[in-house]
């Protein structure tokens, strides 16, 4: 078994002991983490400071070829990166699997390279010239999760390292590996200090909240559950740190009574059930008109029934990816099947392996439409008045995204505008992309990511004044 090691200050950095990070699929042992301290943490984060005296000093042009770098990097080792990330994570490599988001996570780091990050002149005129400067901050803290893991570590890393800061990340317990790895290949092409990784199981010692509260570090961005980012702002509170919280989602389509119920079915499927569901801004709730409820209903199960669930090369969609996951996931379908009409899936199947289920005839306030599923199991419900839909879909602490299905692009988006939400998609749901900012409102998060307005997030204005 080949080992892993945390990179503090351009070098490998083993622990005295590891942790056990299991293949989701079969339950074997994918690798062993090192479980890092907070001498360690400590370490990194002074490694950091130190790379930052140099890096936040370098030109615009190098960092953008350093970024371009990285970004090859992950290109190149693309492969060997994948294979890792569904030893421990389970998604597949094919489909909108592994691949795809090595994919995902080479253009994210070669757009980001490419964003522009110059001064701003806001008035020169005879009374005086002002201008609006970008400055690097320090050090970022990085916390991902373990759904997108190594996306998610390209967006927080690369805007940071572009806009001159340098970096600390420490990815989830479930899925390290492959975080360790791409932080390895990324310091072949960065200065020693600029980007360094540390880990743990959370159990024996919890990084990611010393990391909120220590005075090293300058920024936290972190992506991850409500329940956890509201610790990470209480302990930022200290240091008055800020932050970038992506946190987690509810989100609604809402499908109008013109659609063509077959014909959408399939970009319904996978807007739910992308990544088993294990999405932030997957669809978690649907409300369909009831003219077309009972044929969406049909429509969608049909299309679950073709859909393959495994951990071979056809495979669409893997287990679920971790055994806390599953029990969440069991334990509201299960209270859910008692309530409704279970369409599609309903029951566990082998090990982490859950099917694609589908319920109808729940309330709102059954906990499957309540609270944030995070897998694979969508709840259907049926509206009369658009108006009641609209309130229902709004009706959650969550504002993540949503979605609107019809064949009248005007009346969709004039529905779309009014849900509470950082982003909404018409006939199609979660599909992200660089160029496009990208956050939550409500308690969905603080701040956005992408674009320029992700990039500004990283920086400090500096106002001169001749
Ligand atoms: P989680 O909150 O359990 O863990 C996220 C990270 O926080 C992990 O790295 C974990 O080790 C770390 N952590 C644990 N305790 C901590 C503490 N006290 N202080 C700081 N960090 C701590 O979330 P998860 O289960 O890994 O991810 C699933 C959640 O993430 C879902 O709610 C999902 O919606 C959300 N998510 C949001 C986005 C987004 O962009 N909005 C993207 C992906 C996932």
């Amino acid at each position: 078994m080949r080992s892993f090691s945390m990179i503090i200050g351009g070098k490998p950095m083993a622990a005295e002991t590891t942790f056990d990070v299991l293949n989701p699929a079969d339950g074997s042992l994918a690798g062993r983490a090192p479980q890092g301290s907070i001498a360690d943490l400590d370490a990194a984060v002074a490694a950091a400071q130190a790379a930052f005296a140099s890096w936040s000093k370098t030109g615009d042009a190098e960092r953008r070829a350093a970024c371009e770098a990285v970004a090859a990097k992950i290109g190149e080792h693309a492969e060997e990166l994948a294979q890792l990330l569904t030893s421990e994570q389970g998604k597949p490599l094919n489909g909108q699997g592994s691949r795809f988001e090595l994919g995902g996570a080479q253009a994210w780091a070669m757009h980001t390279a490419s964003l522009p990050m110059e001064p701003k002149v806001l008035q020169d005129d005879n009374r005086g010239r002002v201008e609006l400067h970008r400055k690097p901050m320090g050090v970022i803290g990085s916390i991902t999760p373990w759904n997108w893991p190594l996306m998610i570590a390209v967006w927080h890393i690369l805007p940071a390292l572009r806009t001159g800061n340098t970096v600390v990340i420490k990815p989830s317990p479930y899925t390290p590996l492959s975080t360790l790895r791409m932080v390895e290949l990324m310091n072949e092409v960065l200065p020693a200090g600029v980007l360094n990784v540390v880990t743990c199981d959370d159990v024996t010692v919890n990084l990611g909240a010393a990391m909120s509260a220590h005075p090293g570090i300058r920024k936290m961005v972190f992506t991850g559950s409500t329940a956890t980012g509201r610790r990470v702002m209480a302990s930022a509170a200290e240091t008055l740190k800020r932050l970038t919280l992506e946190l987690g989602g509810n989100d609604a389509g809402i499908v109008l009574p013109d659609v063509d119920p077959e014909e959408i079915a399939p970009a319904l499927f996978w807007g739910a059930f992308i990544n088993n569901g294990q999405t932030c801004a997957a669809m978690k709730r649907l409300y369909v008109h009831e003219d077309v409820h009972d044929a969406v209903c049909d429509a969608l199960a049909a299309y679950a029934a073709t859909v393959k669930v495994g951990s071979d090369d056809t495979a669409e969609l893997g287990p679920v990816a971790n055994r806390m996951q599953f029990d969440k996931v069991s334990g509201l379908v299960a209270d859910a099947a008692a309530k409704g009409r279970v369409l599609a899936g309903g029951a566990p199947g082998e090990g982490l392996f859950f099917p694609p289920t589908l319920i109808a005839g729940l309330g709102d306030a059954d906990p499957l439409v309540r609270e944030e599923q995070f897998g694979p199991a969508l709840p259907i419900l049926s509206y009369s008045d658009v108006e009641d839909a609209i309130a229902r879909a709004n009706d959650s602490e969550n504002g993540l995204g949503g979605s609107v299905w019809s064949k009248d692009i005007e009346a969709a988006k004039a529905v779309a505008m009014r849900l509470e939400c950082g982003s909404v998609w018409i006939n199609k749901h979660g599909a992200i992309q660089p160029n496009a900012p990208f956050g939550g409102v409500k308690q969905s998060g603080l701040g956005i990511e992408f674009g320029e307005e992700g990039l500004a997030e990283y920086t400090d204005i500096q106002t001169v004044l001749i």
